[in-house]
């Protein structure tokens, strides 16, 4: 793609995950050199420090899969080259949630499948092909240097200066963003934060034997009191990724016979079923989420311009619902248009933020309803919140029931529509009627 002279002649991304790396390649075509800081020395095809939960389960929405191949056109054949697994979502995604399997059907929707250091490898590979990005590795971004009211660039190896006409921080949920714009005098960013206390345990597997041929995962998702989550996965190489996950004291086990015990007592026996006989590859490895985030920057009295937080560095969401990299797919697309119509000035902060925080706003919306559902999640719960539950569970009624609004849930989950759609007047009496013949048989 050639460079159009529009926006400036550098830019920085700190941090070489998901997002940074998409934002390099929305940038690429804009600015003449892109370089990507990224504080971990070795960027292999295994998990790495900087991006410990590479070690779980990572689906790539089909939203999020569609915004890839729009910044790196082609990308979606590399994935499969490498080894990535066609699912039919409809058809072969297995989600046991509300006490119940959800009905399966071909929908013609599907997703690429595959484990995230190799979603990653795949996507640095695409992202270097354009001849005016560059990675440079075991480079920490300790600060932004900011002078009246605009980035300037940021600091590295102390406090050395490294310039740049735009930066965008993609230093992702741990990130040092906010202690920045503290540290530089713009205050701190209002936050939404819910109390979820989530736990993983992983591993790879070599795919059971009774298993057959056909690409297959499966989710299981507690109703309260139950806190025990499950999700199996096949990824390249012929394996799965299997994941389980408890809320609170309840944790899944980082033993191997423990870990298969565990899935045995989740909700749905086929899940167990499934695995059994799965053989672990490696080891198993645990994450911990105490709290998920939402850092509304756009409400800032001042932010810096030319800075562009991205992707988890903005919202951090439960990965139940597996949103977070297309989230930050979204912001690199929001990125690419903000520049288009503005170059780095006029509207280009509040273009880019609307965008932005529409994206995390929607994943976050879907993901907190399925937290605050467990009493003990804390956090703001809508007045309405009842409503809310007793909404999603009809509405899976209706979905078993009619193509049309199963097509349009899942597409929605697949966040390649707004779930305000689900609002309209039609569809709200459609599944309330549900609800009430679901109450009525029990
Ligand atoms: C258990 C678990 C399961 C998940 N499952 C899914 C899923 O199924 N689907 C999904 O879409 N998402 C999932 N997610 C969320 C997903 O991991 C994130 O949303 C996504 O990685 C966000 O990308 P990012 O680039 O913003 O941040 P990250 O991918 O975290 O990348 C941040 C990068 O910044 C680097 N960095 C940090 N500090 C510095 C610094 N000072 N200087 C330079 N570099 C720095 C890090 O090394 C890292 O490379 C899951 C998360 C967890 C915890």
């Amino acid at each position: 793609m050639a460079y159009d002279g529009k926006c400036g002649s550098s830019a920085i991304v700190a941090g070489a995950g998901i997002g940074g790396l998409a934002a390099a390649a929305a940038l690429a075509p804009r600015f003449d050199r892109v370089v990507i800081l990224e504080k971990d020395q070795q960027l292999g095809d295994c998990v790495r420090r900087g991006a410990a939960q590479g070690a779980h389960i990572h689906t790539l929405l089909h939203g999020g899969e569609l915004g890839l191949e729009q910044l790196m056109p082609g990308l979606c054949d590399a994935f499969l080259s490498a080894g990535a697994v066609k699912i039919d979502v409809g058809k072969n995604f297995g989600i046991y949630d509300f006490g119940s399997w959800r009905v399966n059907r071909p929908l013609g929707l599907s997703v690429l499948q595959m484990s995230r250091p190799a979603y990653e490898a795949v996507m640095r590979k695409r992202v270097l092909e354009f001849d005016n990005v560059a990675i440079q590795t075991g480079t920490s971004v300790t600060g932004l240097s900011i002078e009246k009211g605009c980035v300037r660039g940021v600091l590295i190896k102390g406090e050395q200066e490294m310039t740049a006409d735009l930066v965008v921080d993609a230093r992702g949920r741990g990130g040092a963003l906010p202690r920045d714009l503290l540290k530089n005098g713009f205050g701190e960013a209002p936050e939404s934060v819910l109390g979820i206390a989530m736990s993983y345990v992983t591993g790879r597997f070599k795919k059971a034997q009774a298993a057959g041929e056909e690409a297959k995962a499966i989710m299981v998702r507690p109703s309260s009191p139950d806190r025990r989550y499950g999700l199996v996965s096949p990824i390249e190489n012929g394996e799965w990724i299997i994941s389980l996950g408890g809320r609170g004291a309840v944790e899944p086990p980082l033993e191997l016979e423990g870990f298969f015990d565990y899935a045995r007592m989740l909700a749905a026996p086929e899940f167990y079923e499934m695995m059994e006989g799965a053989e672990l590859i490696g080891d198993l490895h645990s994450y911990k989420i105490p709290t998920t985030n939402w850092r509304h920057y756009d409400q800032m009295p001042a932010f810096p311009q030319h800075l562009a937080p991205l992707g988890d560095t903005i919202a951090s969401v439960n990965p139940t619902l597996g949103q977070g990299m297309s989230v930050a797919v979204f912001h690199a697309l929001g990125l690419a248009a903000a520049l288009d119509k503005n170059g780095l000035d006029g509207d280009f902060c509040e273009d880019y933020f609307d965008a932005a925080m529409n994206a995390s706003g929607a994943a976050w919306t879907m993901a907190s309803y399925d937290d605050l559902a467990f009493p003990e999640v804390t956090g703001e719960r809508p007045e309405n919140f009842e409503q809310i539950a007793a909404f999603s569970r009809g509405l899976k009624l209706l979905g078993n029931d009619d193509p049309e609004i199963h097509r349009l849930s899942v597409e929605i989950a697949h966040m390649l529509h707004p779930p305000h759609l689900l609002q309209d007047d039609k569809i709200i009496g459609r599944v309330m009627q549900k609800l009430f013949e679901s109450q009525s048989a029990a």
